[in-house]
């Protein structure tokens, strides 16, 4: 068995899968504030997990660049985990040899070890959801570039005159078509409302789906900015297929659908593949796995 443990923003989950990522017992905690709360946490669950189960090695994810050397460059959303070494400390007070790796890549590793990428060495996943991510699999290994923080996809500039991105430039693909996007556009459209219900992305497409003219142009547009951003990539890294991740994929008629639809008007002419799997747990198995067996 292997345990994954997933650091996310708001929560950390972990579980334990074998090598062909079949899981088995789950758990979830909420984030503590602090580095070493945080670290305490893992700590604890790792030592739990492996008290009552065999396990061969440890993955960690967390949703932020990481490094060549294991050391987590930034994570947006927490505090303290600059240039942190972190897959250096957790192998000091962890029972098991630790791996650490992005979010982002972890779900391109669940896809290549047991998923839709299982039949490819060469794919770029995309997760499209909150935040736009990837992961780019070259020869079936994560591409890491020089630094290691290779494959943030999102930043990629699809319009030089496009909103305002978090990474400060503007124009980035996650800027325009991630669900964060697609929340800021609702509340300024004053059509997409419903009583009692929160005005974001979900409402939105919910809406889309229902027939709502407001929200359809919403999601016509974001279906041409993922083409772009899709037939980029494509066009630069030719790979077998493109597998895709995240809450706005399982939008099959309202996104995927006319999203390869959309690629096929531009000639771009990869398979599109949807993700097999979809937490942030799997991927983290799948990197223990990875660099275990
Ligand atoms: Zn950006």
């Amino acid at each position: 068995m292997y345990l994954g443990i997933d650091l996310g923003g708001t929560k950390i989950a972990a579980g334990i899968g074998d090598e062909k990522l079949n899981l088995d017992k789950t758990i979830q905690k909420p984030t503590p504030q602090k580095r070493e709360e945080i670290l305490e946490e893992i700590r604890k669950i790792a030592e739990d997990f492996c008290s009552q189960f065999e396990i061969k090695s440890i993955g960690v994810g967390v949703p932020g660049a990481v490094n060549n050397d294991g050391a987590v460059v930034k994570i947006p959303n927490l505090e303290g985990w600059d240039n942190f070494p972190l897959e250096e400390k957790l192998n000091s007070m962890l029972p098991k040899k630790t791996y650490i790796e992005n979010d982002a890549n972890c779900a391109a590793l669940a896809e290549l070890v047991a998923g839709a990428g299982k039949k490819y060495d060469n794919f770029i996943y995309i997760t499209l959801s909150t935040g736009i991510g990837g992961g780019i699999v070259i020869g079936g290994e994560i591409y890491r570039g020089a630094e290691g923080t290779a494959g943030e996809i999102g930043h990629m500039i699809i319009d030089v005159n496009g909103p305002q991105c978090g990474c400060g430039r503007t124009g980035c693909w996650e800027a325009l078509a991630s669900g964060t996007a697609i929340s800021k556009l609702a509340k300024e459209t004053p059509e997409i409302t419903e009583e009692g219900k929160e005005v974001n992305a979900i409402l939105a497409a919910d809406l889309a789906e229902k027939g709502n003219e407001s929200a359809l142009k919403i999601f016509q547009k974001v279906v041409e900015y993922n083409a772009i951003g899709i037939s980029n990539l494509a066009n630069i890294l030719n790979p077998q297929a493109v597998i895709l991740g995240g809450g706005l994929t399982k939008r099959t008629k309202l996104v995927f659908d006319p999203l390869v639809e959309e690629l096929k008007k531009r000639n771009v002419n990869t398979i599109i593949e949807k993700a097999v799997h979809e937490t942030g747990v799997m991927g983290t198995i799948a990197l223990a796995v990875k660099n275990t067996t």
